[in-house]
């Protein structure tokens, strides 16, 4: 059976991987799209998205759907999901072994969606996709991620414990980045799919074309 995000789905709300599934009430998979051409990645679910098995439902969340919404964006354009599916007890930080059992599912729903985007929320996310560095000055970044562009954010949870005029600006422009990036990377693909096909064109064609 190929794979696809029901599929996924059922495994992550069935997953034994590690050991934040002996105390998660639900597990969280992601949710949006199936054809969606940006997927945002944060960090874990939190207690709302425990109690409900959806992600960023809380006032993170609030947050995200009004960034969304400053591009012209809704939720159910995109896809949403995290570097981990099962709460952190207390919403402590996600450990090393539970972020690399959970990445096969992030490999799994990234090969199904193939996004043109990547959007990390925060600095796990972001040590996913980015070299090391400090939130602060890679946040607004984009880098190539296998064919994908990634772009580094601030979790929306870091903007709301910092909730000052300059901390939105700063969210919001970074938000604004994507319009354009997506643009690029929609070209970017076209081109990758142009080649690909003339890669496998048949040479003799060449003298079958008029010349002008
Ligand atoms: N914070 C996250 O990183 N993910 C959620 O789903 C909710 C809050």
């Amino acid at each position: 059976m190929p794979d696809s995000l029901a599929v996924i789905g059922a495994d992550v709300r069935a997953c034994r991987l590690c050991k934040l599934s002996q105390t998660r009430t639900l597990g969280v998979p992601g949710e949006g799209s199936p054809n969606a051409e940006i997927m945002f990645i944060g960090e874990g679910p939190g207690f709302h998205e425990d109690q409900q098995g959806r992600p960023f439902v809380g006032a993170a969340g609030q947050l995200l759907t009004e960034m969304l919404e400053v591009i012209g964006l809704r939720r159910q354009d995109v896809f949403i999901t995290n570097v981990v599916r099962c709460r952190p007890p207390g919403n402590r930080d996600p450990l090393p072994d539970e972020l690399a059992a959970c990445d096969t599912y992030t490999l799994r729903q990234v090969a199904v969606l193939t996004p043109k985007l990547i959007v990390t929320l925060g600095r796990f996310s972001m040590a996913r996709f980015f070299p090391p560095g400090p939130m602060r000055e890679l946040h607004g970044r984009s880098r190539d991620w296998n064919g994908m562009t990634c772009l580094a954010m601030y979790h929306p949870a870091a903007i709301l414990r910092t909730p000052t005029v300059e901390m939105r600006r700063i969210y919001e422009d970074d938000f604004r980045k994507i319009p354009p990036l997506l643009a690029e990377a929609t070209k970017r693909r076209e081109a990758q799919a142009m080649i690909a096909t003339a890669a496998t064109e048949p040479a003799k064609q060449l003298d079958q074309l008029p010349l002008f």
